[in-house]
């Protein structure tokens, strides 16, 4: 099995060496990394640059782009860059939770989107600490996961994101399947003065704040389990769908899409 790597703290990151150590002997290791870190790179593309691939290894890239400029190059682009292609696509292990509405900044779990838009089932594994100090647990967790998941065939059109409490191996309590929580959101931009006097903003400082909620992903962290979130990539509200029906009705009958059958 073909695995690629990848994530958005960059190549030199210690939760990519963590995940590669972590998974020696699940197959071939392919690491198509950003050069810099891209945390909060969402899934952005880069179109107006060119995209510089060097190489590090035999199978290690670093790519000067994005973690999905990462995973769309190893998987389509490059000739030769990836023989044969992945069967898997694994990002992490990032430094840091992406949980709740924050998965919509995520680099890391853009990865896996891409890797899930091009077809191959995709991981996308964090430290939910800021400033990890059990690496080695973290390592474990993905290896006991990634067995799971590959038990199961039912699972490989699977998206998957996982949270790691950063605790040594024995405090953990266990996997607990969860949806993804609600951030409450604060004053978090500081406006500073650069030494020509003109103002500038800085986007960041506190850590998130959470709603309480012990089904979530971060009700699950913060009680010291494993946060397994199935991901969809169908963002359509279904159930909205009659409060916008009126919109149709407005326009008269003539537009042919109306239709009380419409899926839920
Ligand atoms: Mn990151």
């Amino acid at each position: 099995m073909n695995i690629l790597l990848t994530n958005d703290d960059g190549i030199d990151a210690v939760g990519l060496a963590t995940l590669r150590r972590a998974l020696e002997g699940f197959g071939d290791l392919w690491v198509v990394a950003p050069e810099r870190e891209q945390s909060a790179a969402s899934h952005a593309l880069t179109l107006l640059d060119p995209l510089r691939v060097r190489r590090l290894g035999e199978r290690a890239f670093t790519v000067s782009g994005t973690p999905t400029d990462c995973v769309l190059v190893a998987v389509r682009g490059i000739h030769g860059l990836m023989e044969p292609k992945p069967d898997l696509v694994i990002s992490g292990i990032n430094q840091g939770p992406n949980m709740g509405d924050d998965v919509t900044y995520s680099g890391t779990v853009a990865a896996a989107i891409e890797g899930r838009l091009l077809g191959l089932p995709a991981l996308a594994f964090s430290n939910a600490a800021w400033h990890p100090e059990q690496w080695d647990a973290s390592a474990e967790v993905v290896r006991r996961i990634l067995k799971l998941f590959l038990g199961d065939p039912r699972l490989s059109d699977a998206l998957v994101n996982v949270n790691i409490p950063d605790l040594p191996l024995e405090g953990i309590l266990g996997v607990c399947v969860t949806h993804l929580g609600k951030r409450r959101y604060r004053d978090e931009i500081e406006a500073r003065t650069d030494p020509r006097g003109r103002m500038y903003y800085w986007i960041g400082g506190e850590p998130p704040v959470w709603e309480p909620d012990p089904l979530s992903d971060f009700g699950a962290v913060s009680s010291g389990y494993v946060s397994v979130t199935p991901l969809r990539m169908d963002w359509t509200a279904r159930d909205a769908f009659e409060l916008f029906a009126p919109w149709e009705r407005s326009w008269g009958a003539r537009s042919g899409c109306e239709s009380s059958e419409k899926p839920r």
